[in-house]
């Protein structure tokens, strides 16, 4: 027996990783059963290599609980360790390791420990008083020894009977981590950070049913089944990620989704990552049905290395629009091992988060050139993901100009050059710059709309919640104007060349004025007479699109608090030439003026979906006496 102490420059390294990791006492899991899969793949490499002439087996890592005895076993039959290997990777290298991350997070608040670190083999005393290491190496006439410590820096090294080849890592569970002890509990761990593990992964039994062997047959002449044990093997070594696109279908991306986020509805489509140069990364994205929704679908990414989950919370590895993807990333180039605020100024996280945007714009692009049809069935699905990337990624938004699109009311797709076309000899305003109407509800405005048709213009659908801020930034960048159909009357948005004449002269004008604001709150209407076409409607309701954006920008918390609330404002635009508003006029029974007028108002409140309550249900009377 070989007794020592390990090289100790901090007094015990024990409590503190004890104390600093409680939090994420989990991971020891995490850190056990992939120094085990290590020690299976090693051992394929060297037999691959030649220089292990042995039988391989079926290699395989156990999970063994043993309620009785407080203890969890990480067993594998992979390479093993000579007593001198333990002294050199446990003693030293792997103690070594240890060590400098308690340094380095020593004076640290628990807290600022966000996201992981290579701890490896020492996080077991994050959940054991003592620690066995049970070994046989690979090597031929090898001598099986167990290293034992009770979580002080001493040790012994034992020499012991061992028939079977690889390590049994032996942890007895401390008091304060018997939560490990559930078989639940610990299988739910299993499950998160070991899913997709190359080499099996085996926790207990489950039953399944074979044919009996008697080949005793049931009613129906089929041969009976009977239960029987098997290893519960926890893993799918080969997720679609690690393999060629080429070798997968439609169907294998689907079920490997359903497979990560069992009970969702289908994705769109996905994108097969695949790099080995200047870094390593692997990985399949989806596309979910976003439809109008931001928040909720964030977070669904999963990182791995090698195969190993680390965390389902990739923010500041990809950029933040991404985050509205789901799917899986795996590359061992990511270090993990440092705090996150760090990890936006890695080197390779940047090339990676500009690698993925690419693929990303790239493979949309290539939808949208290769069945636009199929493409733009799919994009009010995904319209919010792009307008979230053109509003927050400068390369996205250059990329995006091609696949961006624009609906019209009708459900006609223009991307932005197209656009331009179709509004170009029609729309424009009184400085010849493109005026691009758009409504935010179809139903609510369907009247203005359908006025606007008969004007020859088009009407764009503007409903997602990032389109106000993407109206700002298209402005500048394709410079036109964005105006609401209800934000002025279409004849002033859209300049004609000749004004029409007036029917009402100025002080036919005075004389109504009055008239019309008996009716209206003049807090929040203000009247206004302009000669429009006689078949326009005899009152119109518009808010300038200028109070209307700063109204929704305060709603959304963005800035101009200092300017205090803008009021609701809306203007009531009487149309001189519209035969009504002179039988208005000319009427001489004072009440039928004003109820005339009134209904004149009602009915352009009504056309803006404005009418409600009691002020609708006067209406309604107030109709049915004009009918009688
Ligand atoms: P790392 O895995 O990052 O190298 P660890 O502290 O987890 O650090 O492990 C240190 C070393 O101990 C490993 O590199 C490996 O050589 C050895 N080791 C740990 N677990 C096993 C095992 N189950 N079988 C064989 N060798 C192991």
């Amino acid at each position: 027996m070989q007794k020592g102490t390990i090289n100790i420059q901090t007094e015990n390294i024990f409590p503190i990783i004890k104390k600093f990791l409680y939090s994420d006492t989990e991971i020891f899991v995490r850190e056990l059963v992939s120094n085990a899969v290590d020690a299976s793949q090693k051992l394929k490499t060297l037999a691959s290599a030649g220089e292990f002439k042995g039988e391989l087996g079926d290699l395989q890592v156990e999970v063994i609980l043993d309620k009785d005895n407080s203890t969890i076993t990480i067993r594998d039959n992979g390479i093993g360790m000579t007593a001198e290997e333990v002294n050199k990777y446990i003693n030293e290298i792997a103690f070594s390791g240890a060590t400098e991350f308690v340094e380095k997070y020593k004076d640290k608040d628990a807290n600022s420990i966000i996201g992981h670190f290579g701890l490896g083999f020492y996080s077991a005393f994050m959940a054991a008083d003592k620690v066995h290491i049970r070994t046989l190496s690979h090597k031929d006439g090898a001598q099986a020894v167990q290293w034992e410590s009770d979580g002080t820096p001493e040790f012994t090294i034992t020499e012991i009977e061992k028939e079977t080849r690889g390590t049994d890592i032996v942890l007895f569970v401390s008091e304060d981590a018997k939560e490990f002890l559930e078989e639940a509990r610990l299988s739910t761990i299993l499950n998160k950070y070991c899913k997709f593990l190359p080499v099996n992964i085996v926790f207990g039994e489950k039953s399944e049913f074979i044919d009996d062997p008697s080949g005793e047959k049931d009613e129906e002449g089929n041969v009976k089944k009977i239960e029987t044990k098997v290893p519960n093997i926890l893993n799918n070594t080969k997720p679609a990620w690690i393999k060629k696109p080429a070798d997968l279908t439609d169907e294998d991306y689907k079920s490997f989704y359903n497979e990560l986020y069992p009970f969702t509805e289908d994705p769109l489509f996905n994108i097969h990552l695949n790099v080995d140069y200047p870094f390593n990364l692997t990985g399949i994205l989806y596309f979910p049905k976003l439809k109008n929704n931001v928040e909720v679908q964030k977070n669904k990414i999963q990182l791995y290395s090698n195969q190993v989950f680390i965390t389902d919370s990739v923010e500041n590895i990809v950029p933040d629009f991404l985050t509205l993807l789901h799917g899986v990333i795996d590359s061992p180039d990511i270090p993990l091992n440092v705090s996150r605020s760090y990890l936006q100024s890695d080197s390779n996280v940047k090339k990676i988060s500009t690698y993925i945007t690419k693929k990303v714009a790239d493979k949309l692009a290539q939808m949208f050139k290769n069945d636009r049809a199929d493409f733009e069935t799919k994009w009010d699905d995904i319209k919010v993901f792009i307008q979230y990337g053109i509003l927050s990624d400068d390369k996205f938004e250059d990329k995006a100009q091609k696949f961006n699109l624009f609906k019209d009311t009708d459900g006609k797709y223009y991307t932005a050059e197209e656009y331009q076309e179709v509004v170009k000899d029609n729309q424009t305003d009184k400085n010849s710059k493109l005026v691009y109407l758009y409504t935010h509800n179809i139903e609510e405005h369907h009247s203005i709309i359908e006025s606007a048709k008969e004007k020859g213009y088009n009407v764009l659908v503007m409903d997602s919640p990032l389109d106000s801020h993407l109206i700002t930034k298209l402005e500048q960048k394709l410079n036109v104007s964005f105006a609401r159909v209800d934000a002025d009357t279409l004849d002033k948005l859209i300049t004609k060349d000749e004004e029409l004449p007036s029917k009402l002269s100025k002080e036919e004008e005075e004389k109504l004025q009055p008239v019309f604001e008996a009716s209206v709150d003049k807090e929040k209407f203000t009247v206004q007479f302009e000669s429009l076409s006689e078949t326009e409607k005899p009152v119109l309701i518009t808010q300038s699109e200028f109070i209307r954006r700063m109204k929704e920008q305060q709603a959304l918390g963005g800035g101009m608090h200092m300017m205090g609330n803008f009021p609701e404002m809306f203007n009531l635009v009487v149309n001189n030439n519209h035969p009504l508003v002179s039988k208005i006029l000319n009427e001489s029974d004072a009440a039928k003026k004003e109820s005339l007028a009134k209904q004149a108002i009602d009915l352009a409140l009504l056309s803006n979906g404005m009418l409600k309550g009691a002020d609708l249900t006067n209406f309604i009377n107030r109709s049915l006496n004009l009918i009688d």
